[in-house]
């Protein structure tokens, strides 16, 4: 079994294609001139961002996204993020005001606040939590575009309180030359988009960027998240340390546990909503034997009906499984073990089948929560944790743009009572000005 989980595990976690496509590998001979690791690529990305700063990121965005920027063209100006509003049509920014609301609503429910403890003798204990103040979206444009990105990770940060944002785009169709994309930034307010991608973007958010003719070009940023490929996933590594980051995601993936009452049609639709992704993994649990049976059938049929069946196909093909389990509590285990970025729970009682279950990025219930709704509408951030990583990192959610301090306010008595305990740690620890900062207070 423990094999089995294994190979699953890696079909859930598909590795990029960066890694080891061959037009990857040709890049970066053409680029760098010798056969560099992807991670190698990223530290010299941006060891040099950060030593040339400009220079390096113009050169770098010229040779890898072919785009010929300057000093005055790296950052979208004022206007054209207000004509990219003014030209989107009223219904999708409807449709942006509308999910906005939805996302601020629950992303301030859920939010952090300070918490206060008092103590006996007068003095109090507390938690203070503080929004970060600037923070740095990475949104994807390589190969679809993605305004929900923007509202996934700016409306969390808004919800916390950060005063600055900024997003990263790379200078494509899909990215920051999209209307979409740039309205939505808009209709954020957001108000600084550069025209940058892939591990410069990040290391240029991370160090900042200046030019002779405006020292600050781009000031560097307190926390940088969001989704990428991998070269955003490893320059985020990368400059960790400098500034935070959040979870690294890889590609999307999806369980969906079912039994004799699932819709076959609803589930095949789902799987096909994750494997579209390409690469994505989805991955059918069941003990109902027919349904296998009933989900390729439709599987099949629908495939011939979406735009990007090739891709798709591909993605079932390499990274997809439907996997007959004897039970509810074998599928629960199973699951749990594999600890997926979205579980869809869509059999009979499924917050009983929740409550066995604790790794997971995001969980649906039901045949009415499919991960779609997820993806753009209903609250939660769509920016999840991948690959297995749910066993240890959360959803970004607004509590992740928030630092905390602790305060610590004791009168004379509390310092009393606590005082020999302090005392005969500090002197187990042989640090004797410890001792005497305490009882020269406590005569
Ligand atoms: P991207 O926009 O993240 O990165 C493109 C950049 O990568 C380019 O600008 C280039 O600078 C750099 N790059 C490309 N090839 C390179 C090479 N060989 N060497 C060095 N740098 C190179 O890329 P993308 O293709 O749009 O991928 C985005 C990923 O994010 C997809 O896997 C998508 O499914 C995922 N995604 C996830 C979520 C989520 O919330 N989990 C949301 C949207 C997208």
């Amino acid at each position: 079994a423990a094999g089995q989980i294994e190979s699953l595990r890696q079909k859930l976690a598909p590795a990029s294609g960066d890694v080891v496509s061959e037009a990857g590998r040709r890049k970066t001979m053409e680029v760098f001139g010798e056969p560099l690791t992807p991670v190698e690529v990223v530290k010299r990305i941006c060891q040099d961002v950060r030593e040339r700063g400009l220079d390096a990121v113009l050169e770098y965005t010229a040779k890898l996204d072919g785009a010929e920027l300057t000093a005055e063209t790296i950052r979208v100006p004022q206007e054209d993020l207000a004509a990219a509003h003014q030209a989107a049509d009223s219904e999708f920014l409807a449709t942006i005001r509308r999910i906005r609301e939805n996302v601020l609503r629950f992303q301030s429910a859920i939010l952090h606040s300070d918490t206060t403890v008092p103590l006996d003798a007068g003095g109090w204990l507390r938690q203070r939590y503080l929004p970060i103040e600037r923070a740095g979206l990475c949104v994807p444009g390589g190969a679809a575009a993605y305004p929900s990105t923007v509202l996934m990770t700016a409306v969390p940060a808004q919800a916390a309180g950060v005063k600055e944002l900024v997003v990263v785009a790379p200078p494509t169709p899909f990215g920051s030359y999209n209307n979409d994309l740039l309205a939505t930034c808009h209709e954020l307010g957001i108000r600084e988009v550069y025209r940058l991608g892939g591990a410069q973007a990040v290391a240029a958010m991370a160090y900042g960027l200046g030019s002779d003719a405006n020292a600050e070009l781009m000031r560097p940023v307190d926390k940088i998240v969001g989704p990428g490929n991998l070269f955003v996933a490893l320059a985020k590594k990368y400059v960790f340390g400098d500034v935070d980051i959040d979870s690294i995601a890889g590609p999307s993936e999806v369980i969906v546990i079912a039994d004799e009452t699932t819709n076959a049609e609803y589930t095949a639709a789902d799987l096909l909503a994750q494997a579209e992704h390409s690469p994505g993994s989805s991955v059918l649990i069941t003990w109902h034997a027919p349904l296998i049976d009933q989900v390729e059938a439709q599987l099949e049929q629908q495939l011939a009906e979406l735009s990007r069946s090739d891709l798709t196909r591909q993605a079932l093909e390499e990274f997809g499984a439907l996997i007959l389990v004897s039970d509810r509590e074998e599928a629960a285990a199973l699951a749990d073990q594999l600890a997926t970025e979205h579980l869809h729970i869509t059999c009979q009682q499924p917050e009983q089948l929740l409550d066995q279950i604790r790794a997971a990025g995001a969980v649906f219930l039901g045949p009415y929560s499919p991960v779609a709704v997820g993806d753009y509408a209903a609250g939660p951030s769509h920016v999840l944790p991948t690959g297995a990583t749910a066993r240890f990192a959360s959803g970004l959610s607004s509590n992740d743009f928030l630092r905390t301090n602790s305060v610590i306010s004791f009168t004379a008595e509390n310092l009393n009572q606590v005082s020999s305990d302090v005392l005969l740690m500090a002197e187990k620890e042989g640090l004797t000005a410890h001792a005497a900062s305490v009882s020269r207070r406590v005569k």
